[in-house]
């Protein structure tokens, strides 16, 4: 190809997708690199993980002050944008910037996969050495990359972005997710660390173990946090977004927050168990007082009230722990049709090879 030309790689994944690694256990334990890496293509030294749903007002400011970040720390690098069924005209954006800029990888999902899947099809993408994951919107400062380098250059594997401030979100939010961050602290089988979103910096072999996990329900930074090797904290204050409006509802961070629980523990199991023998002898005492009133009084206590409130109450703990057995029903049934867990339309980037 003549050098200077700005011609596109367009690849279109869809064919290859149903054989989709993450779905699949592979005996070779890094089977999932560099699906659009040109034959003896050199990976580069840092990847920037992006997932971005509607963010067209935001996300060529997003592009320009991670460039210049990435640029600053000196090493080979290349910016991911993974493209989530926008309605927008954030795709079309992408390709531009995937024109202008060599370092740009433009991801287009086949349609909207949430948040945690099209961030597992940016880490599947990526093919740097390290893994910077970040949101689209400004919130977490790309600013915070350099001193996560050195945390890491000092032998950890992930460096997480722990939120000392979150001035950005409204007050109830803020007291919402510190509580269920203390929650999960508490329910999930790997400690997850408290106030920490999905910013954080990744090793290459991280990357590749989370990749390989064959699970559809994805919960990130559970995933990362189960994986182990040493994992750092570095403290920052979380912005306002940058533009334009979150995109996640209240609806959708519920759902986040469930599948965090179910998806990192099954306490919430054996917490069925604890309730049921709560009730039990809750209803042994009531059985006891109501034969002691017969042989002391010679009649037993009235009551429709009281029977009422057992029978609803009861009703009502039933059915919950039948919905808390659902949801790992409907994971288990999920995970057993064993479909792809994202689809990728296609890859666009500058060809490097044309002298770019
Ligand atoms: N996002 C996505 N798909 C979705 C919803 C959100 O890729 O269905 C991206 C969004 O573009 C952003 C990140 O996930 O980069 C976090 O979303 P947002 O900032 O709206 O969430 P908040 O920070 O308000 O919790
Ligand atoms: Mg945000």
């Amino acid at each position: 190809m003549p050098a200077g030309t700005a011609d596109i790689l367009r690849e279109t994944m869809s064919g290859q997708l149903h054989a989709t690694p993450p779905l699949r256990h592979h005996a070779d334990p890094y089977p999932h690199r560099s699906p659009h890496v040109a034959p003896g293509g050199a990976s580069p030294e840092l990847s920037v993980v992006l997932p971005c749903y509607n963010e067209e007002q935001v996300i060529r400011r997003t592009h320009a002050r991670v460039s210049e970040v990435c640029r600053g720390t000196g090493l080979t690098y290349e910016i991911v944008l993974v493209n989530d069924g926008s309605s927008d005209s954030t795709w079309a954006i992408l390709q531009d910037l995937a024109c202008e800029d060599p370092a740009v990888v433009a991801v287009n999902l086949s349609r909207n996969h949430g948040h945690q899947l099209a961030l597992s099809a940016g880490l599947w993408s990526c093919r740097g050495n390290r893994i910077l994951i970040m949101d689209a919107d400004l919130q977490d400062p790309p600013e915070l990359l350099p001193d996560m380098l050195t945390v890491m250059d000092s032998g950890a594997d992930v460096v997480y972005a722990q939120r000392r401030s979150r001035p950005g979100d409204a007050p109830v939010k803020r007291a919402l997710c510190a509580i269920y961050y203390r929650m999960l602290k508490m329910v999930s089988d790997r400690p997850i660390p408290l106030d920490t979103g999905d910013f954080r910096l990744i090793s290459r072999r991280v990357c590749d173990l989370i990749v390989s996990m064959p699970e559809r329900q994805r919960y990130i930074r559970g995933m990362v946090s189960w994986v182990g090797f040493r994992q750092e904290p570095i403290l920052y204050d979380r912005d306002a977004r940058a533009a334009g409006e979150t995109k996640y509802p209240f609806r959708k961070l519920l759902a986040l927050a469930i599948n965090g629980v179910i998806s990192s523990s099954v306490k919430p199991l054996a917490f069925a168990a604890v309730l049921g023998a709560t009730a039990l002898v809750l209803a042994l005492l009531l059985t006891a007082y109501a034969l002691i009133s017969w042989i002391a009084n010679g009649a037993t206590p009235q009551g429709w009230t009281s029977l009422m409130v057992v029978v609803v109450f009861m009703g009502g703990v039933q059915l919950l722990m039948l919905g808390i057995i659902g949801e790992y029903i409907g994971r288990l049934f999920e995970q057993s049709r064993g479909r792809p867990a994202f689809m990728i339309d296609r890859i666009v980037r500058r060809d490097r090879t044309d002298g770019a």
